[in-house]
Protein backbone atom coordinates (compact mmCIF):
# COMPACT_ATOMS: atom_id res chain seq x y z
CA UNK A 1 0.00 0.00 0.00
CA UNK A 2 1.34 3.50 -1.12
CA UNK A 3 0.46 6.60 1.48
CA UNK A 4 -1.33 9.18 -0.63
CA UNK A 5 -1.57 12.09 2.13
CA UNK A 6 0.28 14.63 0.19
CA UNK A 7 -1.86 13.95 -3.02
CA UNK A 8 -4.96 13.90 -0.88
CA UNK A 9 -3.84 16.87 1.07
CA UNK A 10 -6.71 19.35 -0.32
CA UNK A 11 -9.63 17.02 0.79
CA UNK A 12 -10.77 16.12 3.85
CA UNK A 13 -10.88 12.16 4.96
CA UNK A 14 -13.51 11.03 6.81
CA UNK A 15 -12.86 8.78 9.32
CA UNK A 16 -15.61 5.84 8.20
CA UNK A 17 -17.63 6.09 4.97
CA UNK A 18 -20.41 2.92 5.14
CA UNK A 19 -21.67 1.56 1.77
CA UNK A 20 -25.17 0.45 2.03
CA UNK A 21 -28.21 1.25 3.92
CA UNK A 22 -29.75 -2.42 5.71
CA UNK A 23 -29.70 -3.25 9.10
CA UNK A 24 -25.99 -4.47 8.77
CA UNK A 25 -24.74 -0.14 7.25
CA UNK A 26 -27.29 1.84 9.51
CA UNK A 27 -26.32 -0.37 13.05
CA UNK A 28 -22.88 -0.06 11.80
CA UNK A 29 -23.73 4.13 11.36
CA UNK A 30 -25.30 4.16 15.17
CA UNK A 31 -22.81 2.57 16.69
CA UNK A 32 -19.71 4.48 14.49
CA UNK A 33 -21.71 7.94 15.33
CA UNK A 34 -22.36 7.52 18.94
CA UNK A 35 -18.28 6.99 19.00
CA UNK A 36 -17.94 10.31 17.19
CA UNK A 37 -16.52 9.14 13.73
CA UNK A 38 -18.87 11.31 12.12
CA UNK A 39 -19.98 8.17 9.34
CA UNK A 40 -20.92 8.89 6.20
CA UNK A 41 -23.35 6.31 4.98
CA UNK A 42 -24.05 6.00 0.99
CA UNK A 43 -26.93 4.66 1.28
CA UNK A 44 -27.95 3.80 -2.36
CA UNK A 45 -30.41 4.84 -4.70
CA UNK A 46 -34.47 4.41 -4.74
CA UNK A 47 -35.22 1.50 -6.98
CA UNK A 48 -38.09 -1.13 -7.20
CA UNK A 49 -35.50 -4.04 -6.34
CA UNK A 50 -34.25 -4.89 -3.11
CA UNK A 51 -30.95 -2.59 -4.08
CA UNK A 52 -31.75 0.57 -3.00
CA UNK A 53 -31.88 2.71 0.52
CA UNK A 54 -33.08 0.22 3.58
CA UNK A 55 -32.43 -2.65 1.95
CA UNK A 56 -34.28 -6.51 1.90
CA UNK A 57 -36.40 -5.33 4.44
CA UNK A 58 -37.97 -2.70 2.41
CA UNK A 59 -39.58 -5.40 0.17
CA UNK A 60 -41.17 -6.98 3.22
CA UNK A 61 -44.34 -6.73 4.91
CA UNK A 62 -44.34 -7.66 8.57
CA UNK A 63 -41.38 -8.46 10.08
CA UNK A 64 -42.13 -10.67 13.33
CA UNK A 65 -39.15 -12.42 14.56
CA UNK A 66 -37.46 -8.98 14.97
CA UNK A 67 -36.48 -8.43 18.63
CA UNK A 68 -37.95 -5.80 20.29
CA UNK A 69 -40.69 -5.59 18.41
CA UNK A 70 -43.35 -7.84 20.35
CA UNK A 71 -46.18 -6.89 18.29
CA UNK A 72 -44.52 -6.75 14.96
CA UNK A 73 -43.37 -4.02 12.35
CA UNK A 74 -43.88 -3.40 8.81
CA UNK A 75 -40.06 -3.91 7.05
CA UNK A 76 -39.78 -0.01 5.41
CA UNK A 77 -40.99 1.26 9.08
CA UNK A 78 -38.18 -0.87 10.83
CA UNK A 79 -35.89 0.76 8.16
CA UNK A 80 -37.30 3.92 8.85
CA UNK A 81 -36.52 3.73 12.47
CA UNK A 82 -32.57 2.50 11.76
CA UNK A 83 -32.27 4.83 9.70
CA UNK A 84 -33.43 7.98 12.26
CA UNK A 85 -31.85 6.44 15.02
CA UNK A 86 -28.51 6.55 13.17
CA UNK A 87 -28.92 10.52 12.31
CA UNK A 88 -29.92 11.08 15.59
CA UNK A 89 -26.46 10.81 16.99
CA UNK A 90 -24.92 12.60 13.57
CA UNK A 91 -24.44 10.44 10.62
CA UNK A 92 -24.65 12.10 7.42
CA UNK A 93 -26.79 9.73 4.86
CA UNK A 94 -26.48 9.93 1.23
CA UNK A 95 -29.05 9.01 -0.93
CA UNK A 96 -26.33 7.94 -4.17
CA UNK A 97 -24.95 4.85 -5.09
CA UNK A 98 -20.73 4.40 -4.92
CA UNK A 99 -20.04 3.88 -8.94
CA UNK A 100 -16.40 2.72 -7.69
CA UNK A 101 -14.22 2.03 -5.23
CA UNK A 102 -10.43 1.60 -4.72
CA UNK A 103 -8.59 -0.14 -2.18
CA UNK A 104 -4.86 -0.01 -3.76
CA UNK A 105 -4.00 3.02 -1.78
CA UNK A 106 -4.66 4.28 1.64
CA UNK A 107 -7.18 6.56 2.12
CA UNK A 108 -9.17 4.45 0.96
CA UNK A 109 -11.03 6.22 -2.67
CA UNK A 110 -14.88 5.44 -2.89
CA UNK A 111 -16.42 7.70 -6.23
CA UNK A 112 -20.14 8.77 -7.17
CA UNK A 113 -21.50 9.15 -10.25
CA UNK A 114 -18.93 9.30 -12.94
CA UNK A 115 -16.64 6.51 -12.16
CA UNK A 116 -13.72 7.89 -14.63
CA UNK A 117 -13.49 10.89 -12.99
CA UNK A 118 -10.01 11.48 -12.23
CA UNK A 119 -10.95 12.27 -8.39
CA UNK A 120 -12.62 10.53 -5.88
CA UNK A 121 -15.80 11.84 -4.75
CA UNK A 122 -14.91 10.72 -0.95
CA UNK A 123 -12.12 9.34 0.85
CA UNK A 124 -12.07 7.42 3.78
CA UNK A 125 -9.70 5.80 6.70
CA UNK A 126 -11.91 3.01 7.01
CA UNK A 127 -14.93 1.54 4.33
CA UNK A 128 -17.44 -0.64 6.03
CA UNK A 129 -19.05 -2.47 2.99
CA UNK A 130 -22.73 -3.57 3.74
CA UNK A 131 -24.29 -3.77 0.48
CA UNK A 132 -26.12 -7.09 1.23
CA UNK A 133 -27.25 -9.75 -1.66
CA UNK A 134 -30.40 -10.29 -3.60
CA UNK A 135 -32.36 -13.00 -3.88
CA UNK A 136 -32.35 -14.72 -7.30
CA UNK A 137 -35.93 -14.22 -8.77
CA UNK A 138 -37.95 -15.99 -11.44
CA UNK A 139 -38.60 -12.17 -13.25
CA UNK A 140 -42.29 -13.02 -14.45
CA UNK A 141 -44.81 -10.21 -14.67
CA UNK A 142 -46.80 -9.36 -11.10
CA UNK A 143 -43.43 -10.89 -9.28
CA UNK A 144 -42.38 -8.06 -7.58
CA UNK A 145 -45.71 -6.57 -7.05
CA UNK A 146 -46.82 -9.50 -5.18
CA UNK A 147 -43.61 -9.54 -3.23
CA UNK A 148 -45.29 -9.56 0.91
CA UNK A 149 -48.70 -10.37 -0.63
CA UNK A 150 -47.97 -14.21 -0.99
CA UNK A 151 -44.80 -14.16 -2.89
CA UNK A 152 -41.87 -14.45 -0.44
CA UNK A 153 -37.93 -14.98 -0.33
CA UNK A 154 -37.76 -16.10 3.32
CA UNK A 155 -39.51 -19.10 4.65
CA UNK A 156 -38.69 -17.93 8.16
CA UNK A 157 -39.79 -14.48 7.99
CA UNK A 158 -43.05 -15.21 6.64
CA UNK A 159 -43.60 -18.86 6.98
CA UNK A 160 -45.89 -18.18 10.10
CA UNK A 161 -48.55 -16.34 7.91
CA UNK A 162 -49.32 -19.15 5.97
CA UNK A 163 -51.01 -21.62 8.63
CA UNK A 164 -53.17 -23.67 7.21
CA UNK A 165 -52.51 -22.09 3.07
CA UNK A 166 -51.66 -24.64 0.68
CA UNK A 167 -48.82 -23.30 -0.92
CA UNK A 168 -45.80 -23.61 -3.35
CA UNK A 169 -41.79 -23.54 -3.06
CA UNK A 170 -39.21 -23.14 -6.53
CA UNK A 171 -35.97 -24.80 -6.39
CA UNK A 172 -34.40 -27.67 -6.12
CA UNK A 173 -31.50 -27.19 -3.84
CA UNK A 174 -30.86 -27.21 -0.33
CA UNK A 175 -32.36 -23.74 0.55
CA UNK A 176 -35.88 -24.92 -1.43
CA UNK A 177 -36.05 -27.82 0.54
CA UNK A 178 -34.90 -26.33 3.94
CA UNK A 179 -37.62 -23.91 3.39
CA UNK A 180 -40.20 -26.41 2.06
CA UNK A 181 -39.75 -28.66 5.05
CA UNK A 182 -39.83 -25.78 7.32
CA UNK A 183 -43.29 -24.33 5.70
CA UNK A 184 -44.96 -27.67 6.46
CA UNK A 185 -44.99 -26.63 9.76
CA UNK A 186 -47.61 -24.02 8.99
CA UNK A 187 -48.99 -24.87 5.82
CA UNK A 188 -51.29 -27.60 4.71
CA UNK A 189 -49.23 -28.64 1.41
CA UNK A 190 -46.20 -27.48 0.12
CA UNK A 191 -45.52 -27.64 -3.35
CA UNK A 192 -42.00 -27.91 -4.58
CA UNK A 193 -42.00 -26.95 -8.16
CA UNK A 194 -38.57 -27.91 -9.74
CA UNK A 195 -37.36 -27.49 -13.42
CA UNK A 196 -36.00 -30.84 -13.60
CA UNK A 197 -36.62 -34.89 -12.40
CA UNK A 198 -34.15 -34.69 -9.71
CA UNK A 199 -32.94 -32.71 -6.21
CA UNK A 200 -30.06 -30.73 -6.32
CA UNK A 201 -29.99 -30.65 -2.81
CA UNK A 202 -27.95 -33.05 -0.30
CA UNK A 203 -29.60 -36.27 0.23
CA UNK A 204 -30.31 -36.24 3.78
CA UNK A 205 -32.47 -33.04 3.07
CA UNK A 206 -34.04 -34.99 0.23
CA UNK A 207 -35.00 -37.92 2.76
CA UNK A 208 -36.79 -35.41 4.43
CA UNK A 209 -38.53 -34.19 2.45
CA UNK A 210 -39.72 -37.21 0.58
CA UNK A 211 -40.37 -38.44 4.04
CA UNK A 212 -42.49 -35.66 4.94
CA UNK A 213 -46.22 -36.25 4.58
CA UNK A 214 -47.20 -32.81 3.55
CA UNK A 215 -44.58 -32.26 0.68
CA UNK A 216 -45.90 -32.44 -3.02
CA UNK A 217 -43.40 -32.67 -6.15
CA UNK A 218 -44.41 -30.90 -9.49
CA UNK A 219 -40.99 -32.60 -11.41
CA UNK A 220 -39.74 -30.78 -14.66
CA UNK A 221 -41.88 -27.76 -13.99
CA UNK A 222 -40.98 -24.05 -13.77
CA UNK A 223 -43.83 -21.38 -12.49
CA UNK A 224 -44.93 -19.79 -15.86
CA UNK A 225 -47.59 -17.07 -14.52
CA UNK A 226 -48.12 -15.62 -11.00
CA UNK A 227 -51.88 -14.85 -10.46
CA UNK A 228 -53.21 -11.90 -8.63
CA UNK A 229 -54.29 -8.84 -8.40
CA UNK A 230 -53.35 -7.37 -4.89
CA UNK A 231 -52.64 -10.58 -3.50
CA UNK A 232 -51.42 -14.30 -4.56
CA UNK A 233 -54.31 -16.12 -6.02
CA UNK A 234 -52.70 -19.51 -7.84
CA UNK A 235 -49.49 -19.91 -10.18
CA UNK A 236 -49.35 -21.91 -13.48
CA UNK A 237 -46.80 -24.19 -14.09
CA UNK A 238 -45.54 -25.40 -17.19
CA UNK A 239 -44.33 -28.82 -17.64
CA UNK A 240 -40.90 -28.22 -19.40
CA UNK A 241 -41.12 -31.54 -21.75
CA UNK A 242 -45.08 -31.91 -22.69
CA UNK A 243 -45.35 -28.19 -22.41
CA UNK A 244 -48.89 -28.82 -20.51
CA UNK A 245 -49.86 -25.70 -18.29
CA UNK A 246 -51.95 -26.29 -15.35
CA UNK A 247 -52.67 -23.94 -12.79
CA UNK A 248 -51.83 -24.58 -8.91
CA UNK A 249 -54.38 -22.62 -6.76
CA UNK A 250 -51.71 -21.77 -3.58
CA UNK A 251 -52.49 -18.55 -1.78
CA UNK A 252 -47.91 -18.80 -0.69
CA UNK A 253 -45.13 -18.68 -3.56
CA UNK A 254 -41.35 -19.29 -2.11
CA UNK A 255 -38.77 -18.47 -4.47
CA UNK A 256 -35.86 -20.07 -2.96
CA UNK A 257 -33.64 -20.25 -6.29
CA UNK A 258 -30.61 -18.76 -4.72
CA UNK A 259 -28.96 -15.91 -3.38
CA UNK A 260 -26.19 -13.04 -5.15
CA UNK A 261 -24.43 -11.22 -3.25
CA UNK A 262 -23.90 -7.38 -4.46
CA UNK A 263 -20.30 -7.30 -4.54
CA UNK A 264 -19.65 -6.32 -8.28
CA UNK A 265 -18.48 -2.90 -7.21
CA UNK A 266 -15.74 -5.41 -5.14
CA UNK A 267 -14.54 -7.60 -7.77
CA UNK A 268 -10.45 -7.47 -8.06
CA UNK A 269 -10.62 -4.88 -4.55
CA UNK A 270 -11.44 -7.23 -2.34
CA UNK A 271 -10.93 -11.42 -1.99
CA UNK A 272 -14.60 -13.43 -2.26
CA UNK A 273 -15.75 -16.69 -2.54
CA UNK A 274 -16.89 -18.22 -5.90
CA UNK A 275 -20.41 -17.37 -5.11
CA UNK A 276 -19.53 -13.90 -4.82
CA UNK A 277 -19.85 -13.31 -1.10
CA UNK A 278 -16.97 -11.14 0.47
CA UNK A 279 -14.50 -13.30 2.91
CA UNK A 280 -13.96 -11.86 6.49
CA UNK A 281 -12.49 -12.54 9.30
CA UNK A 282 -10.82 -12.14 11.66
CA UNK A 283 -14.12 -10.55 12.78
CA UNK A 284 -15.21 -8.24 10.22
CA UNK A 285 -11.76 -7.92 8.31
CA UNK A 286 -11.47 -8.12 4.39
CA UNK A 287 -8.20 -8.83 2.93
CA UNK A 288 -7.98 -5.11 2.77
CA UNK A 289 -6.74 -3.02 5.04
CA UNK A 290 -9.17 -0.38 6.83
CA UNK A 291 -12.34 -2.36 4.86
CA UNK A 292 -14.83 -3.82 6.55
CA UNK A 293 -17.72 -6.45 5.80
CA UNK A 294 -20.93 -6.77 7.63
CA UNK A 295 -23.91 -8.33 6.82
CA UNK A 296 -25.54 -10.09 3.92
CA UNK A 297 -22.65 -9.56 1.74
CA UNK A 298 -20.67 -11.69 3.96
CA UNK A 299 -22.80 -13.72 4.90
CA UNK A 300 -24.78 -16.89 3.20
CA UNK A 301 -25.62 -18.88 5.95
CA UNK A 302 -28.04 -17.12 8.41
CA UNK A 303 -29.04 -13.77 6.14
CA UNK A 304 -31.33 -12.58 9.05
CA UNK A 305 -31.80 -8.99 9.55
CA UNK A 306 -31.15 -9.35 13.46
CA UNK A 307 -27.74 -11.34 12.55
CA UNK A 308 -26.87 -8.63 9.73
CA UNK A 309 -27.48 -5.68 12.56
CA UNK A 310 -25.39 -7.93 14.78
CA UNK A 311 -23.06 -8.31 12.29
CA UNK A 312 -22.81 -4.47 11.73
CA UNK A 313 -22.14 -3.84 15.19
CA UNK A 314 -18.98 -5.68 14.96
CA UNK A 315 -17.51 -3.97 12.25
CA UNK A 316 -18.26 -0.54 13.79
CA UNK A 317 -16.18 -2.25 16.54
CA UNK A 318 -13.43 -3.44 14.58
CA UNK A 319 -12.91 -0.10 12.84
CA UNK A 320 -13.08 2.17 15.56
CA UNK A 321 -10.59 -0.33 17.58
CA UNK A 322 -8.67 -0.12 13.99
CA UNK A 323 -8.69 3.46 14.04
CA UNK A 324 -7.38 3.74 17.51
CA UNK A 325 -4.47 1.67 16.56
CA UNK A 326 -3.07 3.52 13.75
CA UNK A 327 -1.07 6.34 12.84
CA UNK A 328 -1.76 10.16 11.91
CA UNK A 329 -2.07 10.58 8.03
CA UNK A 330 0.75 11.86 6.21
CA UNK A 331 3.03 10.78 8.99
CA UNK A 332 4.61 8.39 6.95
CA UNK A 333 2.85 5.27 8.40
CA UNK A 334 0.84 3.02 5.98
CA UNK A 335 -1.28 0.32 7.92
CA UNK A 336 -2.03 -2.61 7.83
CA UNK A 337 -3.72 -5.27 9.96
P1 LIG B 1 -28.44 -23.64 -5.37
O1 LIG B 1 -27.76 -24.80 -4.74
O2 LIG B 1 -27.75 -22.88 -6.43
O3 LIG B 1 -29.82 -24.20 -5.94
C1 LIG B 1 -30.65 -23.39 -6.71
C2 LIG B 1 -31.83 -24.26 -7.20
O4 LIG B 1 -32.73 -23.41 -7.88
C3 LIG B 1 -31.39 -25.36 -8.15
O5 LIG B 1 -32.14 -26.52 -7.89
C4 LIG B 1 -31.72 -24.78 -9.52
O6 LIG B 1 -32.12 -25.75 -10.45
C5 LIG B 1 -32.91 -23.89 -9.21
N1 LIG B 1 -32.97 -22.74 -10.10
C6 LIG B 1 -31.99 -21.83 -10.35
N2 LIG B 1 -32.44 -20.87 -11.18
C7 LIG B 1 -33.73 -21.19 -11.45
C8 LIG B 1 -34.73 -20.59 -12.25
N3 LIG B 1 -34.50 -19.45 -12.93
N4 LIG B 1 -35.95 -21.19 -12.33
C9 LIG B 1 -36.20 -22.30 -11.62
N5 LIG B 1 -35.29 -22.93 -10.86
C10 LIG B 1 -34.07 -22.38 -10.78
O7 LIG B 1 -28.87 -22.52 -4.29
P2 LIG B 1 -29.31 -22.71 -2.76
O8 LIG B 1 -30.27 -23.82 -2.62
O9 LIG B 1 -29.71 -21.34 -2.31
O10 LIG B 1 -27.96 -23.10 -2.03
C11 LIG B 1 -26.79 -22.27 -2.14
C12 LIG B 1 -25.66 -22.91 -1.33
O11 LIG B 1 -25.97 -22.86 0.08
C13 LIG B 1 -25.44 -24.38 -1.66
O12 LIG B 1 -24.08 -24.66 -1.57
C14 LIG B 1 -26.19 -25.10 -0.57
O13 LIG B 1 -25.70 -26.41 -0.34
C15 LIG B 1 -26.00 -24.18 0.62
N6 LIG B 1 -27.10 -24.34 1.57
C16 LIG B 1 -26.97 -25.26 2.55
C17 LIG B 1 -28.00 -25.45 3.46
C18 LIG B 1 -27.84 -26.46 4.54
O14 LIG B 1 -26.91 -27.24 4.48
N7 LIG B 1 -28.70 -26.49 5.52
C19 LIG B 1 -29.18 -24.71 3.36
C20 LIG B 1 -29.30 -23.78 2.33
C21 LIG B 1 -28.24 -23.61 1.43
P3 LIG B 1 -31.08 -26.83 -11.03
O15 LIG B 1 -30.90 -27.83 -9.93
O16 LIG B 1 -31.77 -27.37 -12.22
O17 LIG B 1 -29.84 -26.06 -11.33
Amino acid sequence: MTDNADLHEAQAVHDVIIIGSGPAGLTAAVYTARANLAPLVLEGEPSSTSDQPGGQLMLTTEVENFPGFPEGVMGPELMTRFREQAERFGADIQTVKASKVDFSSWPHSVWVGDPDAAEPTYRAKTVLVSTGARSLMLNLPNEDKLIGHGVSTCATCDGFFFRGHHIAVVGGGDSAIEEANFLTKFADTVTLVHRRDELRASKIMQDRAFANPKMRFLWDSVVSEIVGDSKLEAIKVRNVKTDAVTTLDVTGLFVAIGHQPNTDLFKGQLEMEDTGYLVTGPGTRTNVAGVFACGDVQDHIYRQAITAAGSGCMAAIDAERWLEGIGEIGSGHVPEW
